[in-house]
Order: structure tokens, then C-alpha cells, then sequence
């Protein structure tokens, strides 16, 4: 569920795949209704979807929605499967946001940096987010939070990846104690071009330097479902919202509908040719972004 619209953000990450943030703010609002999610969200139940999990994310930071605690407690409310949220953090110091929060299955925060200064270089956070108040922040959940907690970590090359910086996070990670850390890297076209991706023997040299466990995601295989129920016709459109949110490879797309990988290739050939998709190429991956034309299309 995208609880912002595009991009509505506290950070302005250089490896920020959706580009650059267009509202960069620490004000909380109901950026997208609740009661317009909630509809999406039944109407969604009643296509008898199977899902691990429901996840509160956006084309930005999702806790900025000011309607955070409604959606999450009516979302408990119409589903038994659990909740999970992707944030960056950033707000987690907040009270509102903690109790909002409190309601949920899975956190899945983000902690990029060892020191103030890398943590503005690389996410380039609103003038009112301090670094330390982030990390009294993620420290905090092991107090309150009693659902499970995975920490991203996303080293850039050519900024972070450095074993002084990774030690330093290694370090903050210890007193944050998630269940466990993912580290990744820019595998997917980012904001600014000085992004690198880290080649994945340093990554796995990178992941030695934890005590948590560390699940190394950037590189992760996998084609999707491979059974053969029928592909919902509605999948076009699905993969065209998927396409707006992010640049996404076939396999992506395989995965984030839940359709076999031949399929989810098949569909996504036909929509390039009818030119109602595009695409770039990054370390020879292929990721699909959406055609000038295709922006307005329902
Ligand atoms: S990567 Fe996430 S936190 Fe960073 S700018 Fe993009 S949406 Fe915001």
C-alpha cells in the first residue's frame, strides 16, 4: 500500500531509485486518504490474493502519512496477514509514529551510514532530521517494538564502502539488535550516477564485519511463482503500476505480482512493443521505467 505519492520524502538519497525527491519535508499529513487505501485494499481482499504480508511503503517515506495509526489499525482490522511497513527510520523518535507503529508485524528500517557526515552525503535528510535522533530511534524498538525487525543497510560504492563506515554500522547495529541485517547495494538505476554498485565478494567481505546475521539481498535470485494458475488479466495494468512506482526487471515483476517469470516476460515484450513501457540498462540488467505516453494511462 502506497501510503505517499511521488516523492514525498525525508531523505533525498543519491541512490534513490524512484529519482530525486520532489517534497522533501518532516510534515505529517494525509498525503494519500486512509479511507482511499482501505477501499483499495478490500477491493483487493475480495481477488482472493495470497499474501505473506500487506506492506505500508510509498513513492517515498510512508510514516509520513498523517493517518498512519487508522490505516494500520483498520488494515488489522479487515485482514488476518501480517503487517509490514518499509521506512527509512527517520521518523521513528516520534511518539505518534512509535504508536502507530506498535500495531504492526515487521519493520523493515533503513540505517546507510556510521557518522553524520556520511549519513548527509548519502541521504541527504530534511535540515530538521539529526543522525543521532535516527539512531535513538532505531535503538528504541528493541524497548517497545514487539514485532520482528530486519535492518537495510545499503552500502554505496564510491561513498560508504569503506571498512571504517561499515565497522561503524556494524557497531550502531549491535545496540539496535534487529533480527537481522540486509545488506544491499545500488543494484537498480539510482538518483544521482555517482552511486556505484559494490561488487558482491566486498559485500560478502562487508557482511563478516556483523555479529547480527546478515542476509546479503542485492544480488538475490529467484523467478516467481512457477506453478501454472491463470495470470489475472488485470496483470497488465499491475505490471504498469509497478512500473510507475520503480524500475523494475522481469523478475521483479514476477515476484511483486506473484505471476510465472515466462509469463511476467511475455506480458512485459508485449507492452514494450505496443510502446506502453520503456526501458534502461544497468550492469547489464534490464529495468523497465514507464513510456512518455503510458503516464496517464488508468
Ligand atoms: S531511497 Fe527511500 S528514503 Fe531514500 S529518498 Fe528514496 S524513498 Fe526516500
Amino acid at each position: 500500500m502506497d501510503l505517499v505519492p511521488f516523492k514525498v520524502c525525508t531523505y533525498d538519497c543519491v541512490y534513490c531509485q524512484l529519482g530525486g525527491t520532489t517534497l522533501k519535508t518532516v510534515d505529517r499529513k494525509e498525503y494519500v486518504s486512509a479511507s482511499k487505501l482501505l477501499c483499495e485494499l478490500e477491493a483487493r481482499l475480495k481477488t482472493n490474493i495470497h499474501a505473506d504480508y500487506v506492506t505500508l511503503a510509498g513513492s517515498g517515506e510512508p510514516t509520513l502519512n498523517g493517518s498512519l495509526k487508522e490505516i494500520v489499525r483498520e488494515t488489522k482490522n479487515m485482514t488476518g496477514i501480517p503487517l509490514a511497513v518499509i521506512t527509512n527510520g527517520s521518523l521513528l523518535f516520534m511518539d505518534e509514529v512509535k504508536e502507530a507503529l506498535s500495531g504492526t508485524d515487521l519493520l523493515i528500517p533503513s540505517l546507510d551510514a556510521g557518522s553524520g557526515a556520511s549519513f548527509r552525503r548519502v541521504n541527504r535528510p530534511h535540515g530538521k532530521i539529526r543522525f543521532d535522533s535516527v539512531v535513538e530511534g532505531l535503538m528504541s524498538l528493541k524497548d517497545w517494538y514487539k514485532g520482528r525487525v530486519w535492518l537495510e543497510s545499503l552500502v554505496v560504492g564510491g561513498s560508504t564502502d569503506s571498512d571504517s563506515e561499515i565497522e561503524k554500522i556494524a557497531a550502531l547495529v549491535d545496540d539496535i539488535s534487529p533480527e537481522k541485517v540486509q545488506l544491499n547495494t545500488v543494484v537498480r538505476p539510482p538518483a544521482k550516477p555517482e552511486a556505484l554498485e559494490v561488487p558482491r565478494p566486498r559485500m560478502e567481505q562487508f557482511a563478516s564485519f556483523f555479529r547480527t546475521p546478515v542476509e546479503i539481498i542485492g544480488y538475490k535470485e529467484g523467478s516467481g511463482r512457477e506453478d501454472s494458475r491463470p495470470v489475472p488479466e488485470s496483470a497488465d495494468s499491475e505490471i504498469l503500476e509497478l512500473v510507475r512506482r520503480r524500475p523494475v526487471t522481469v523478475r521483479d515483476i514476477a515476484l511483486g505480482l506473484g505471476i510465472p517469470a515466462n509469463e511476467a516476460l511475455k506480458r512485459t515484450g508485449q507492452m514494450f512493443k505496443e510502446g506502453r513501457i520503456t526501458a534502461t540498462e544497468k550492469n547489464g540488467q534490464i529495468f523497465y521505467i514507464p513510456a512518455e505516453g503510458s503516464k496517464n494511462e488508468p
